[in-house]
């Protein structure tokens, strides 16, 4: 099928990439001039695993073509996505200009008829809103689709190539039909097409991303507690996830949810909720949780060292907000380390995807090195703090680790170890939900 792609980020070009592995031809449009010659120069500035390769190997095919001109993409393609950002607006709801700025554009070159197909996540009621906007500028038939996109960084190309399920949005039988012929390729483990209403689809993004927010800032919510009444959440969290009923994921305490959609959702949802007279009261619960446990890690930190902020160095292992990724929107890394700068400490980071060229930008006067090895970083600091749970951080050299540092401390923000291993190699450990 022929397909254009608009907004070549973490979703846009996964989803390129993998519908041109499955033989469709894309063409890729984004307006980022930048990215579109380095795409075109075989350079992809995200880190996903198993993208470069899909991009590269379809690009060599002909069957994924990168451009500045959406009127070319519209003129040749019969489904079009839009996988624009929604990132938030001051008063944190979602910032859809992108979506209607591109949903314009469309229409304004929209000659023969095409399905619109929104990947972005947007909230209920922008299936009304683009279909106005194309309406008033063309009469060209067309017909809207949502189809929220659920794929997650850091396992991107695997979860869009084997889907839990793929949401269409549409009650039009026609254009059900071609979405699940496009989709055919992804449903070969018995993953589903679920078909609804627009508004329906738009909400289940919504509520699924919510739904995973809240786990977390439960934990972490428990995890404080722990602390207080001697508890392990590391045993509660095996004790619970064994429950079929409740499962096993997104049940780690740490130092809260990132990234480029959890925080935005939950406060576009708690948004929609104001200006439709509901109160979201779980979802402000897990937004004030999920602050209150990066406050209370940072916080643990710089009490640790009062008195001696100046003079104190950290040694940073994890930048992104999660593994796999260089995705460093609103990490709590970031948070963390925003604060140690705050109190004059300085900082030598190290992170496995490198996204280093973000904090030499918010570098606050020369306080951050980078490295580009773990041990490296450790030379000369106070203490390790472990901000994301990237794999290679999971069994280190301990002996090494104590010799590098001033004096033995671990503070893990993600309950990476085993307190008696690390104890045993001489290291003082702080960790989440633990005594
Ligand atoms: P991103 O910032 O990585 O990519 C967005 C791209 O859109 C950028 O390349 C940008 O240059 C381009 N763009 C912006 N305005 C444009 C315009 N007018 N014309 C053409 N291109 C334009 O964003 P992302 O992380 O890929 O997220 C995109 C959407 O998908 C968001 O709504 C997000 O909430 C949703 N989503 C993201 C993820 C994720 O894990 N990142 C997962 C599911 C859904």
């Amino acid at each position: 099928m022929k397909i254009c792609v608009v907004g070549i980020g973490y979703v846009g070009l996964v989803t390129a990439g993998c519908l041109a592995e499955a033989g469709n031809n894309i063409v890729c449009v984004d307006n980022d001039e930048k990215k579109i010659a380095d795409l075109k120069n075989g350079v992809i500035s995200i880190y996903e695993p198993g993208l470069t390769e899909i991009v590269k190997h379809n690009e060599k095919l002909g069957r994924l073509h990168f451009t500045t001109d959406l009127k070319f993409g519209v003129d040749n393609s019969l489904i079009i996505f839009l996988a624009v950002g929604t990132p938030s607006a001051q008063d944190g709801s979602c910032d859809l200009s992108a979506v209607l700025s591109v949903a314009a554009e469309i229409a304004e070159n929209l000659h023969e008829y095409r399905i619109i197909a929104t990947k972005s996540t947007v909230p209920v009621g922008t299936h009304k809103r683009v279909t106005e906007v194309i309406k008033s500028k063309t009469t060209a038939a067309f017909d809207y689709v949502s189809n929220p996109e659920f794929l997650k960084e850091g396992t991107a190309v695997e979860d869009f190539m084997s889907p839990d399920r793929i949401i269409i949005g549409t009650t039009n039988p026609e254009v059900q039909g071609k979405m699940a012929q496009l989709y055919g390729p992804f449903m070969r483990r018995g993953s589903r097409i679920l078909f609804m209403d627009p508004a329906s689809a738009e909400m289940t993004k919504y509520a699924a991303n919510m739904m995973l927010a809240a786990r977390i800032s439960f934990m972490n919510e428990l995890s404080a507690l722990c602390e207080k009444v001697g508890a392990d959440i590391e045993l509660v969290r095996h004790g619970i996830g064994s429950d079929s009923r409740i499962g096993r994921s997104f049940l780690f305490a740490g130092i809260g949810y990132g990234g480029s959609c959890f925080p935005k959702d939950v406060r576009a949802l708690i948004h929609t909720g104001s200006i439709n007279g509901v109160e979201m009261t779980i979802a402000k619960s897990v937004q004030r949780v999920n602050i209150n446990q990066q406050e209370r890690f940072a916080a643990r930190i710089t009490d640790y060292f009062k008195g001696r902020h100046e003079k104190t160095i950290l040694a940073v292992w994890g930048l992104a907000f999660k593994a796999k990724t260089d995705d460093v929107r609103e990490s709590p890394a970031v948070y963390c380390i925003k604060k140690f700068l705050d109190c004059g400490m300085q900082i030598k980071a190290y992170d496995p995807a490198d996204p280093a060229p973000v904090f030499r930008q918010e570098d606050a006067g020369g306080k951050i090195q980078t490295f580009q090895n773990g041990y490296d970083a450790l030379d000369n600091a106070d203490a390790l703090v472990i901000l994301t749970d990237w794999q290679e951080f999971r069994n280190p050299d301990f002996e090494l680790i104590a010799t590098k540092l001033k004096k033995p401390v671990i503070f893990d923000g993600r309950n990476l170890y085993d307190p008696e291993i690390v104890k045993n190699a001489g290291i003082e450990y702080h960790s989440i939900g633990r005594q």
